[in-house]
């Protein structure tokens, strides 16, 4: 403490003290003069100054003892847990989220600090997971942008060159082009997850005939299926009409369906629906390669591509995305699946407020 704090505290404290001890003086001699009236006591002027001294004085002893007291008091109860806290902030504001303050071991005398001490551990330890997702979200879109790029880099050089066969250009030419998509699929994907965290996005309900659209979505798919000899398995129950966001369940859909065909070389992708009173269930199975249980336990992760020998072809937003819309909708998915075997994503939908005779199967 500098020399200046502590003449200051003594500066107020005789201030404070003697200004009390004048008035308390004050009083007890008014006191001892109204008494020595009633019972009829004289007392001299002498007796009326010791007195006042001593009560004075008096005044200012206890005053002083009362305040060592509370100065420790206040050292060991209030000073000695802020500076812990204090201490602590000032790593968090410097970055270092490991930071975690150890609880008063008394609880009764530190309740109040401890509930403090509980509520900055929680916060540092969410500041550094926030910290370690931001880090790795930056490191994977770094990778995922980079490999694209770099792609498209040596294709154009390579075009350059003068005497390059037409077949070799048109290679380079589609390469370019296929890269080039996806950067854009990949930087649509990264806007519409951010969109979808932030609460950008809000559901926009309507009622529409899932069957229909489930089918439509398929048929997008008839191209892929017919060249790579994929068979379809579909039990589409008719007019299944749902109150919902049609466009994002699209996006829920298309993901669904493009990777049970881009994880079926050889084999069957089936489609159900079946729907009771209150629920639309959907059910998008393959015969493809499956997930084993570790990587099943980070496909809705962002950017996480279990199976890297198709890595070309996605990254790893895909399941996200889903699990986000699916959350907001207040939905449910599942995946059951066997490595060889194939896997089925099971989308569970709430049909809501859908009125008619359309509701029933
Ligand atoms: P990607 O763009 O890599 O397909 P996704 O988020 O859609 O990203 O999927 C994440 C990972 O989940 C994939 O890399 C893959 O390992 C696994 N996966 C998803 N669907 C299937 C499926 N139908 N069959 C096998 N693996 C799948």
């Amino acid at each position: 403490m500098s020399c200046k704090k502590i003449l200051f505290g003594i500066s107020s404290w005789m201030i404070f003290f003697i200004t009390a001890a004048f008035a308390v003086s004050c009083c007890t001699m008014l006191f001892v003069t109204t008494l020595s009236e009633t019972l009829d006591i004289t007392l001299t002027k002498e007796n009326i100054s010791v007195a006042a001294k001593l009560t004075f004085v008096n005044v200012l002893l206890i005053s002083l003892i009362f305040t060592v007291i509370d100065a420790i008091r206040r050292r060991l109860m209030v000073e000695r847990p802020s500076k812990r806290i204090i201490e602590a902030g000032e790593k968090i504001t410097s970055g270092d989220f490991s930071v975690h303050i150890e609880p008063f071991s008394d609880n009764h005398a530190y309740e109040s600090f401890n509930s403090i001490i509980h509520c900055f551990n929680k916060m540092a330890e969410e500041l550094g997971s926030l910290e370690t997702l931001r880090t790795d979200f930056i490191a994977n879109v770094s990778h995922e942008l980079k490999t694209p790029l770099s792609v498209i880099q040596n294709y154009g050089t390579m075009l350059h060159s003068p005497d390059l066969p037409d077949e070799k250009r048109i290679e380079y030419a589609k390469g370019i082009t296929e890269n080039s998509r996806r950067l854009a699929s990949l930087i649509t994907n990264i806007l519409k997850l951010n969109k979808l965290e932030n609460q950008q996005i809000f559901p926009v309900s309507e009622r529409f005939d899932l069957s229909e659209q489930l089918c439509q979505s398929l048929l997008q798919f008839e191209e892929k299926w017919e060249q790579e000899g994929i068979e379809i398995e579909t039990d589409i129950a008719d007019e299944i009409y749902i109150n919902s966001d049609a466009e994002l369940l699209g996006l829920v859909r298309n993901n669904l369906l493009s990777n049970a065909f881009k994880f079926t070389e050889i084999g069957t992708v089936s489609v159900f629906l079946i729907a009771d009173e209150d629920y639309a269930t959907v059910k998008i199975s393959d015969t493809g390669c499956g997930i084993s249980a570790e990587t099943g336990t980070h496909i809705f992760e962002k950017f996480y591509q279990g199976d890297t020998s198709h890595a070309m072809q996605g990254n790893g937003l895909g399941l996200a995305l889903v699990k986000r819309v699916i959350d907001i909708m207040q939905g449910e998915i599942t995946v059951e699946s066997e490595v060889g075997k194939g896997s089925t994503f099971t989308v569970k939908l709430k049909r809501g407020e859908v009125v008619g005779m359309e509701k029933a199967d």
